[in-house]
């Protein structure tokens, strides 16, 4: 019997010093690389998939995305908008996620969100990409937000909430962990009740 299985690989590839956005204070970080290799009898052999890369605080160990590190610079409005769309696709993704699995409808459903509420097309191997990227990393949706969103304004922040919660419910009822993750936003945006409430009044509406 040949035992054929797959691992992540995980280096170190950057070591220095940011603002940690759980322990508030700056901190030491490592810049991971990591990449799934074909293991043969439990070694790795060729490796089938491209690096990804997160960062990791030193102190609380939570990861990041490596855009972490790039808080502190500002861009121009339309890199901005760019980035915005970026993130909130990736958002609604770790979302979608939270309760492990991911289906043909949420895929389509995330398609038609991101065109509609970030004028952002994705392909469908694009996806995938940022799929295979969060469940490799295992950013937590809520902190990835927290992390991104930072620069984001609150029309933005009004609209990444819509399209996590349409892309989150595209298959029937939330699962308790999207609900929680949802229910965080709230707070991370500093949403008051009528806001929050508006804003997934507001998606309802499209999608009826
Ligand atoms: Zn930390």
């Amino acid at each position: 019997m040949i035992f054929i299985g797959t691992m992540n690989l995980t280096r170190t590839r950057d070591v220095g010093n940011f603002l940690c956005p759980a322990c508030g204070v700056a901190q030491g970080y490592r810049l991971r690389a990591s990449r799934p290799w074909l293991t043969l009898y439990f070694i790795p052999t060729i490796p089938v998939g491209d690096f990804e890369f997160f960062v990791q605080c030193d102190h609380c160990k939570l990861r990041w995305d490596d855009s972490v590190l790039e808080m502190n610079h500002p861009n121009p409005v339309m890199a901005e908008e760019n980035q915005f769309c970026d993130q909130a696709v990736r958002a609604a993704m770790l979302v979608v996620l939270a309760d492990g699995q991911i289906s043909e409808n949420e895929i389509s459903a995330l398609q038609r969100i991101s065109q509609h509420f970030w004028s952002r097309h994705v392909g469908r191997d694009e996806l995938g990409k940022i799929c295979s990227n969060a469940q490799q990393n295992r950013i937590e949706a809520a902190n990835y937000v927290l992390t991104v969103s930072r620069n984001w304004n609150q029309e933005q922040r009004s609209r990444a909430l819509q399209g996590m919660f349409l892309a989150a419910s595209a298959d029937g009822p939330l699962d308790p962990s999207q609900l929680a993750i949802l229910a965080k936003m709230q707070e991370l945006f500093d949403f008051t009740d009528a806001e929050y409430h508006g804003a997934i009044e507001q998606a309802l509406e499209w999608e009826s």
